[in-house]
């Protein structure tokens, strides 16, 4: 469990890291302090090691990390101005660490904001101010210290994007995989009930999508794939969400939509599929299954309840959409309805005709 978290959630994981090393590395300081008689030191490492152990247990229960690494920027800068302040150059020596943990627990804007106060209010104390070149020279140090770990910091959350990015979509057709699927899905079902505000669900399979691989090979087969999710990203919303569940079976989440809305949204789009999709000479369709969010479910409850839909318009024929509406548990925004139909060009106006006829496969 714990572990499971701290690999699902990395920022957790940083301030939980983060967390741990000042309770250990400050606590042994604070005791020193009030033992060699410098209270004050003392209940300022003190305060620090609370206020973090506060920070890390409140970002722990609720997950919500934004907040907590800035405030444990703040705090770690704080406390080391006024050691310096208290210490002279024992106290002083700290601000480099926490530069580097500014750079690696908040976003540079608020890092550089942070550190330049670090910086600013060590530098003004005593034996500082008392050699104006140890003044140069801290400054000089920790501009270069800065600048390292901004390079760093940068760089690692620009390669963790591009991962996270990687191993949430699909690389054939770019919809999200099954893993991507999972985030999204939690963050609009929370949505969906913040907002009260209803959440469709479709769920579409190929039909026959044996017969197209095996009369015209795997890549036509793949190219269909491609094709069908460049059809369903040109007719979408920038709010809905397009999922590859696995083989030739696609999700989409559609936000805000009734299940009049839902069920027009999905019959729009098994015509398309079945008017601009082919491979040779025969039409590619699909059978959908649609359904809308019970608040309260899980989402592998919605998820089976769409394939179950998606499954009884395969039994029933295939090439149809079969809605399971089970009642509608937030009033539809008749706006939000509207604007949902009114915004989601028709795919067959996803591309001019040029492409359309591209589309023919092969
Ligand atoms: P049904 O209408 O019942 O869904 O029939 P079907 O032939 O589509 O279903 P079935 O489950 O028998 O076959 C699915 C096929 O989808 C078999 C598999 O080769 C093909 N498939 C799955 N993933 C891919 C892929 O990434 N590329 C290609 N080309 N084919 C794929
Ligand atoms: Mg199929
Ligand atoms: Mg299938």
């Amino acid at each position: 469990m714990l572990v499971q978290r701290l690999r699902a959630d990395f920022k957790l994981a940083v301030v939980m890291l983060f967390g741990i090393i000042t309770i250990l590395g400050v606590t042994p300081f604070a005791i020193y302090r009030f033992a060699s008689g410098a209270p004050l030191v003392g209940a300022i490492d003190l305060a620090i090691v609370l206020s973090i152990s506060v920070g890390v247990g409140y970002a722990w229960r609720t997950g919500r990390t934004g907040g907590t690494t800035l405030f444990l920027a703040i705090i770690y800068t704080v406390g080391c101005v006024a050691v310096a302040h208290l210490i002279g150059v024992a106290g002083v020596l700290w601000t480099y660490p926490v530069l580097l943990a500014n750079f690696l627990l908040v976003r540079s804007s608020y890092a550089v904001a942070v550190s330049a106060l670090a910086v600013l209010g060590v530098a003004t104390c005593d034996p500082l101010l008392a050699n104006p070149a140890h003044q140069v020279v801290f400054i000089a140090t920790a501009f270069v210290v800065s600048l390292f770990a901004y390079v760093f910091a940068s760089r690692t959350e620009m390669q963790r994007l591009q991962l996270e990015a990687v191993a949430a979509h699909d690389p054939l057709t770019g919809a999200y995989n099954r893993r991507g699927m999972g985030a999204e899905l939690t963050i609009a079902m929370a949505g969906s009930i913040r907002t009260r505000s209803p959440l469709g669900l479709l769920v579409f399979d190929l039909d026959r999508f044996k017969l197209v691989n095996d009369r015209y090979g795997h890549e036509a087969g793949d190219l269909v794939l491609v094709r069908i999710a460049d059809l369903v990203r040109g007719s979408t919303r920038i709010g809905d969400r397009f999922f590859r569940l696995g083989g030739e079976e696609f999700g989409l989440l559609v936000p805000g939509v009734d299940s009049g809305s839902l069920a027009a949204v999905a019959e729009t789009l098994r015509a398309a599929v079945e008017q601009e999709i082919h491979c040779g000479d025969q039409p590619v369709t699909i059978s959908i299954g649609a359904t809308l969010f019970i608040p309260g479910e899980s989402a592998a409850d919605l998820l089976a309840r769409a394939d179950e839909a998606m499954y009884q318009a395969k039994r029933e024929g295939r090439n149809r959409v079969v809605c399971r509406i089970p009642g509608e548990h937030y009033p539809p925004s008749s706006a939000a309805a509207a604007a949902h139909l009114r915004h989601r060009r028709h795919p067959a106006q996803a591309g001019t005709s040029a492409e359309a006829n591209e589309r023919r496969i092969p």
